[in-house]
């Protein structure tokens, strides 16, 4: 067989068995074999690059880094929809549309999903374009970020596929992916996401598609639209959808009634707490794609469709005291302890009340009886207090005062929603949090140390902070609970391989107030050394990317702090890294691609594909997929493919080597 036969014949492979793993949910090979496919094809397509394919299995790990999104006008326009909330509403809708239809109607009824929207333009059965809703008119073109997404099929197969159409979904992370997600970043020290709905939709904005990929994105899809498609009603398309290889929620339905939408609402009204993801309502529509023409748009939404949102549940129950929790960073966190209430399928005892404000708007009291709701969000919130059932004894509820571990005095500084407690030095749960956020896994990644044994060597004064990590040794260790040699030699070992650790890592990992992974990083690369943070001023770090007042406020507060210019002087004698391993660094960076769109193609013999692609980045450029008229130029290497060729000499085209390039960005 040829190379290039070979190639296709691994990506129409790796094609169907991805549609069945992604899609249909019914894999037939194992995760390894799969793994071993993958990997066969990228190493002949890294050999081969003029069999290069933008659509090819390989491109799901992302890696392409998209600086600023392109407009993209939408083809067909992306309209919202109206909202229902009762059945009058939607008898009110009925009666409106059969001024227009007198034939019968028959309804389709799907589920609502709480996502992203997005556009997909498939073109001679291969994805070309996804695109965000934007204002409806014209979106965003999120291309790179959509091929990650392991349930968007990038090559369609069945038949009767249009020349070109656009499909219509929406993008959503699934509740299991989104709490671990949040997991993750709890134990890391960070927020936590709010909501599956706004982590989607941030996630199809992030620059690199490489951290995109990470992500437990699905894309379930539901309206087909483009000029003459053959097809008669809403479910055929769905059918027909679900056919080539789109994930189509299974779960849609034929109405010829109102009553019937009503069926199909209510029962899914209960069921759907049981979903995988997040849903906040039906969307019927008019089932004929005639009746539909007939019906026609208002300037916002079509007429022969309607949503009808889903009451977000709420009961009554007894708010019975207000627990404060610490933090890492001694924030504290008010929490209303309720008795116990089933709500969305799980018992709820406890509510977070977020801050002193929230608790004094919503002027709550022990005694009372709240309504609790659970939206988008996982953590229910208290929305509200049934005045009426106040019984006249209660009295508004103080907030703490003092911390409830350590009984120092709360602050709130200006502007600042929350509470904290500023005995950093030894509140039991900063002491123990602050250690626990140095060994995790995004920070120091400190093998053979866990949340168990730090709060255990708090308590037993072998640490007070985590410098104290680097002078524990095997013999202190043993006659802890629990610790045997091994163990104890693994904590030493594990501690003693932090050095290892790179810069960006260790300034997260000191723990300051608002800098998290993105943040650390940020400032890791801009200022190189941890003198360098040190020296700057408010204003030299908020000239930074992406630093805004408050975190640049936070820095300078720590380092003025002289304690912890003491902790990083300890770090610094056992050897952490305190600078940018300047090898990692790219050697040089300027404007003198900027404006200059450049194709890569071949093989390279000083620099691979990806390294190449990287320099026209990092001097202003930018990687062109495609030889098209707006090239400014080309790089080429060995083995160039000849039809490139051809259009590069077609269009004019200039192509340089790997030397003249090199050279002309001096290095
Ligand atoms: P809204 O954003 O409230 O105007 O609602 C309209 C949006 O609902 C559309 O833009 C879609 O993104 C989304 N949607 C979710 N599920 C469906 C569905 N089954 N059919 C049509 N639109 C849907
Ligand atoms: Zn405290």
């Amino acid at each position: 067989m040829s190379v290039e036969k070979e190639i296709k014949a691994l990506r129409a492979q790796l094609h169907q068995y991805n549609h069945e793993y992604y899609v249909l949910d019914n894999a037939s090979i194992s995760d390894y074999e799969f793994d071993m496919l993958l990997k066969k094809l990228q190493t002949l397509e890294d050999q081969y690059p003029e069999f290069d394919d933008s659509n090819s299995p390989t491109k799901r790990v992302g890696g392409a880094v998209t600086k600023k999104f392109d407009t993209v006008v939408h083809e067909h326009r992306m309209y919202s929809l109206d909202n229902s909330y009762s059945q009058e509403d939607l008898l009110a809708w009925e009666k409106r549309i059969k001024k227009t239809v007198e034939e019968a109607i028959e309804y389709t009824c799907e589920l609502k999903y709480d996502g992203a929207s997005i556009s997909l333009t498939y073109e001679n059965g291969f994805l070309s374009k996804a695109v965000t809703r934007g204002d409806g008119f014209q979106g965003d073109d999120v291309t790179n970020n959509i091929k990650t997404i392991k349930s968007v099929p990038l090559k369609l197969s069945g038949e009767g596929i249009p020349e070109k159409f656009d499909i219509r979904g929406e993008i959503v992370l699934p509740f299991e992916g989104f709490n671990k997600m949040n997991e993750e970043r709890i134990a890391s020290g960070e927020e936590p996401y709010a909501n599956p709905r706004n982590t989607a939709s941030g996630s199809l904005k992030l620059q690199d598609s490489g951290e995109v990929a990470k992500r437990p994105l699905e894309c379930l899809l539901y309206s087909l639209v483009g000029n003459k498609l053959p097809l008669k009603s809403q479910f055929e398309s769905l059918d027909k959808a679900r056919q080539w290889g789109f994930k189509v929620p299974e779960i849609a339905a034929k109405a010829n009634s109102i009553e019937e939408v009503l069926e199909f609402v209510n029962q899914w009204d209960a069921k759907r707490h049981k979903l995988p993801y997040e849903t906040d309502g039906v969307v019927i529509k008019v089932n004929d794609l005639k009746q539909q023409e007939l019906l026609g748009h208002t300037a916002k939404a079509p007429r022969w469709a309607m949503a009808y949102k889903f009451k977000a549940e709420q009961v009554s129950t007894t708010l019975e005291s207000v627990s404060y929790q610490v933090g890492r960073t001694g924030a504290i966190t008010p929490v209303a302890n309720l008795i116990p209430v089933e709500i969305a399928g799980t018992t709820v005892k406890r509510a977070s009340l977020h801050n002193a404000d929230q608790i004094e708007k919503l002027d709550i009291r022990i005694g009372d009886q709240v309504y609790v709701e659970k939206g988008g969000e996982i953590i229910p919130k208290i929305v509200g207090v049934n005045v009426s059932q106040r019984t006249g004894i209660s009295a508004p509820l103080n907030y703490a005062t003092t911390c409830p571990e350590c009984e120092t005095t709360l602050v709130r500084t200006e502007g600042d929603a929350k509470h904290y407690c500023p005995n950093e030095q030894s509140c039991p749960p900063q002491v123990v949090g602050r250690i626990e956020h140095y060994i995790s896994r995004k920070a120091m990644d400190i093998e053979g140390l866990g949340g168990e044994t730090v709060a255990l060597l708090v308590k037993e004064n072998l640490a007070s902070d985590f410098t104290d990590l680097y002078d524990l040794t095997v013999e202190q260790l043993l006659p802890l609970e629990r610790m045997a040699q091994k163990s104890a030699e693994n904590l030493v070992n594990g501690v003693a391989a932090s050095v290892k650790i790179p810069f960006e890592k260790v300034l997260f990992a000191l723990g300051i107030r608002f800098v998290g992974e993105t943040v650390a990083k940020k400032l890791a690369f801009h200022f190189k050394t941890i003198e360098a943070i040190k020296e700057a001023d408010q204003e030299t770090l908020e000239a930074v990317d992406e630093i805004g007042t408050r975190i640049a406020e936070s820095v300078v507060a720590y380092f003025s702090e002289e304690s912890n210019w003491y902790r990083i002087e300890k770090l610094q004698s056992k050897g952490i890294q305190f600078a940018i391993d300047e090898s990692q660094l790219p050697k040089v960076s300027s404007a003198k691609l900027e404006g200059k769109t450049i194709v890569v193609s071949g093989v390279f013999e000083k620099v691979s594909r990806n390294e190449l692609k990287k320099l026209i980045e990092e001097h202003g450029g930018k990687v062109g997929s495609s030889i098209s008229s707006k090239t400014s130029f080309i790089v080429a290497g060995d083995k160039m493919g000849p039809s490139k060729l051809e259009k590069a000499q077609k269009l004019e085209i200039e192509i340089w080597d790997e030397n003249r390039f090199l050279n002309e960005i001096e290095i």
